[in-house]
């Protein structure tokens, strides 16, 4: 159904888990993506047991990751990388379009142990979004400094930088209680100011955001109705965008209702990986035979442990010696 099709109709109730829902809200000229992360998250954080501090981190760089990443096409690929100085020295998250996810995080068990709750954990370095649209398209590589200001201001200051397009991003994670089980959720809300006029887009982008207490105000501000959409969206609460009974069309409508917000056919994810034998077989090729020899453990096998799904295989180095 094309986007001028899209009929009028009450506001669903119905809250789905591991879905993107895009939206537009035309009178502000911006457009957005919500995601809610269920299953999805708690299959991932649960079977890497990340302590919760950690499981934050990599469950908020998912729901970036996807918001993200449901922009490409079918065949397309979004990885989120950090490589840092912090306790979580890296982070990786893949999106393989239209529909998989999958995610892992390193870090310094006794730094963590030693780091108060709440705490900064990225530290300094950067991070990197790599972005493959398919064999034909080049692939594209955004970086953006880590300086201690996580990941939804590192979110802005890409978009800021490598696309010049203003954006707001927010993310939310939350251990949520049922019966006995606690499972991860996570959500995110990212909205983009695209006006017809790419002047009103640049007058938003240069309003300087981290200008000095006592700075003179600057003449250039942002477009009124960026700076509305904003300030509509910067009421959202962390635990609306992780409540598993609040639909995201509620969720949107709350936000958006007095100007009217307009919602697109949602879009499923899931927790995959893409390894498989074939693919761990093919990368032990690549090492030399010294290397894999030296692979081989106490059973004759060389034992390989996928770092994103923790699914262990094992190979028999007879397979690998050259002929
Ligand atoms: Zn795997």
């Amino acid at each position: 159904m094309s986007e001028a099709d899209t009929p009028l109709r009450p506001v669903s109730d119905q809250a789905h888990d591991d879905m993107v829902l895009p939206f537009a809200v035309e009178p502000l000229d911006v457009r957005g993506r919500v995601v809610r992360l269920g299953p999805a998250i708690d299959e991932i954080l649960t079977r890497h047991a990340y302590p919760p501090a950690i499981a934050r981190l990599v469950g908020e760089a998912a729901a970036l990751t996807v918001l993200l990443g449901a922009a490409l096409k079918s065949e397309g690929r979004l990885q989120l990388q950090t490589r840092s100085d912090g306790v979580v020295d890296m982070i990786v998250v893949d999106f393989d379009a239209p529909d998989r996810l999958r995610a892992f995080a390193r870090f310094d068990e006794a730094r963590l142990a030693e780091t108060a709750p709440g705490a900064e954990l990225l530290g300094h370095g950067h991070l990197a979004l790599t972005i493959e649209q398919g064999s034909d398209v080049a692939r594209y590589q955004g970086v953006v400094a880590l300086d201690g200001q996580g990941l939804e201001e590192a979110a802005h200051q890409y978009f800021r930088q490598s696309e010049q397009i203003p954006t707001f991003v927010r993310l939310a994670v939350a251990e949520s209680l049922t019966g006995a089980a606690t499972n991860w959720r996570a959500g995110g809300l990212m909205l983009q100011f695209l006006p017809a006029s790419v002047e009103r887009q640049r007058r938003a982008d240069l309003a300087p955001g981290d200008a000095p207490d006592g700075a003179p105000i600057p003449e250039v501000l942002d477009d009124d109705a960026w700076a509305e959409a904003k300030a509509l969206a910067g009421t959202l609460e962390d635990h609306e965008l992780v409540d598993p009974t609040l639909s995201s069309e509620r969720l949107l409508y709350r936000l958006f209702h007095e100007r009217g917000v307009k919602v697109f056919a949602p879009q499923a994810v899931r927790a995959a990986c893409r390894c498989s034998d074939e693919r761990i077989a093919a990368m032990l090729r690549n090492f030399t035979q010294q290397e894999r020899d030296d692979m081989v453990g106490d059973n004759g096998k060389i034992g390989v442990t996928c770092e994103f799904c923790s699914t262990y295989r094992e190979f028999d180095p007879a397979d690998f010696k050259a002929e």
